[in-house]
């Protein structure tokens, strides 16, 4: 690449970069969100539609994650793929752990049922009861060369990974509100919390910093993964990742056993020593205990500077301690 267009590409850097800003907005204050798509009144019976099973939602997501547009990089990477193949899982809308959530991340948290009235209530239609709704969970792994990439950094993070953290963000919602769109369209009352107003995240007594839908939680629920040290994921395809989910109104079966273990794969957890998490992370946000979530955000919220200066991109990102570990990309052996 020619240093010329690389210095155009800086030039504006805190001028130019709406789309961080705009993203940040509807993270913090679920503001700024396309308007939800309205429910097809007249194929309303639709939700007990055969078409629409399990496998037509893997085969659906994994599709678009393999040839939307928006799953790319762009410049200096353009034409790089953000996310590789996707895992995708299914809960209950009326799974007892909905409640265990009110309890251990807050009351503040949606339950299926919840969302969904709010949904229904928008389109004039009663609200479904929970038993006939499900969570569709869908992890997207971030690719091998972003994460070698990060895995060289141990201060901030690379230029890759601040383009997944933006550019994956808005193609993981661009994706959510397509995949939402279609079914009401054809009579499927869906919705994904964190593409409304009702998202936003916020200091809770509980938690700290916390949103009312934990796309990792509801991951989990699914049995795509457990919680490491770190606070992340880790599933099949590692802890390196970003997680999307909706609620829709069809009765889909879980397709993953769940282990009763929420850090079943996490090796310290286990009683391996590991810890490497924790070595990779500048600000010893990590250790036996676990996760900091303040001191983490700290830095995190620090790096909001550094990504916009060196690769002008509005949004704050680090990751250091989701590479170059044992969880990286799969599930680690003891
Ligand atoms: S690096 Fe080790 S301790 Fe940290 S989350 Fe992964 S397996 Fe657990
Ligand atoms: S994401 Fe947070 S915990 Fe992980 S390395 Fe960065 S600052 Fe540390």
């Amino acid at each position: 690449m020619s240093k010329e267009p690389r210095n155009k590409y800086r030039r504006f850097s805190f001028l130019s970069d709406w789309r961080g800003i705009k993203n940040a907005l509807g993270e913090m204050r679920g503001i700024g969100h396309p308007r939800q798509p309205k429910l097809n009144l007249d194929r309303a019976s639709a939700s007990v539609d055969p078409t629409f099973d399990e496998q037509w939602f893997i085969k659906t997501i994994s599709d678009r994650v393999e040839s939307h547009p928006d799953n790319s990089m762009e410049f200096p990477f353009a034409g790089e793929r953000i996310f590789e193949k996707p895992l995708v899982g299914f809960v209950a809308g009326d799974d007892p752990i909905f409640a265990k959530f009110k309890e251990i991340i807050g009351p503040h948290h949606f339950a299926p049922a919840e969302i969904m009235a709010w949904q229904a209530q928008n389109n004039g239609v009663n609200p479904p009861p929970a038993g006939e709704l499900s969570v569709v969970s869908f992890v997207l792994p971030i690719s091998g060369k972003t994460r070698r990439e990060n895995a060289e950094e141990n201060q901030w993070c690379s230029e890759r990974w601040a383009q997944t953290r933006l550019r994956g963000e808005i193609f993981s919602q661009a994706l959510v509100r397509e995949l939402v769109a279609l079914l009401m369209g054809k009579g499927i009352l869906a919705v994904s919390p964190d593409v409304t107003p009702m998202f936003r995240k916020q200091r809770y007594p509980k938690v700290g910093w916390a949103s009312p839908w934990s796309h990792r939680h509801i991951a989990y629920a699914a049995g795509l993964g457990t919680f490491g040290k770190n606070d992340l994921l880790i599933t099949e395809k590692g802890c390196a990742h970003r997680v999307g989910s909706f609620v829709v109104h069809r009765k889909l079966k879980p397709n993953r056993p769940r282990p009763e273990d929420i850090h079943a794969y996490c090796l310290q957890y286990q009683g391996t020593e590991c810890l490497k998490c924790a070595k990779r992370c500048p600000v010893g946000a990590i250790d036996i205990k676990g996760h900091d979530k303040e001191t983490c955000y700290g830095r995190v919220a620090k790096s909001l500077r550094y990504c916009n200066k060196n690769y002008h991109i509005f949004i704050y990102g680090c990751g250091l301690c989701s590479v170059n570990v044992p969880c990286e990309a799969g599930i680690p052996n003891k």
